[in-house]
């Protein structure tokens, strides 16, 4: 089953934000959801290690990410849905964000050896205009990463690599 990642137009204005503090430098975190269905999620927060952030790579460490993780439990503890750790997130400043041949081996590392056998990655480009450009990819323990989907809340059409999610201008 393609999971289905919503991104309401709040998470992406934070979003965004951290990626202008983060310039040229590749940051990341842990995305945070809730599962509304099979397969389908709604991201309910992220969590972001500025300070780690280099220009080439991007190496998660746990405590900060853990710590903010808590706070978007907490703050999301009302849903009904299960809101749990869905996956990464990083950007490539300056170039497409689609996975790396090392993104998609460490992430393969994590869902066959390590971490939960299931995990998304997004990677999020930000672009001259402030648009932003994102891929959504699906790791799962014994079988190959897949291409899923990316839907901004409150919008009809579906936003995936090649096509800038623009927030609107006020
Ligand atoms: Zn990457």
């Amino acid at each position: 089953m393609t999971l289905s990642l919503t991104v309401p137009r709040s998470q992406l204005a934070k979003l965004q934000i951290h990626l202008k503090q983060g310039g040229n430098r590749e940051i990341g975190g842990w995305l945070v959801a809730e599962q509304t269905a099979p397969g389908k999620f709604e991201l309910v927060g992220l969590t972001v290690d500025l300070e780690a952030g280099t220009r080439d790579r991007f190496d998660s460490v746990p405590e900060p990410h853990s710590q903010q993780m808590d706070r978007i439990l907490l703050e999301n503890s009302g849903r009904t849905g299960r809101v749990d750790y869905l996956g990464e997130w990083h950007s490539h400043p300056t170039f497409p964000p689609i996975p790396s041949e090392i993104d998609v081996a460490s992430m393969t590392d994590m869902v066959e050896n390590s971490g939960p056998s299931f995990a998304a990655l997004v990677i999020v480009r930000l672009m001259a205009n402030a648009s932003i450009q994102a891929t959504i990819t699906t790791f799962q323990r014994g079988q190959l990463p897949e291409a899923g989907q990316l839907i901004i809340a409150d919008e009809v059409s579906a936003a995936g690599f090649g096509e800038g999610w623009q927030l609107p201008e006020h």
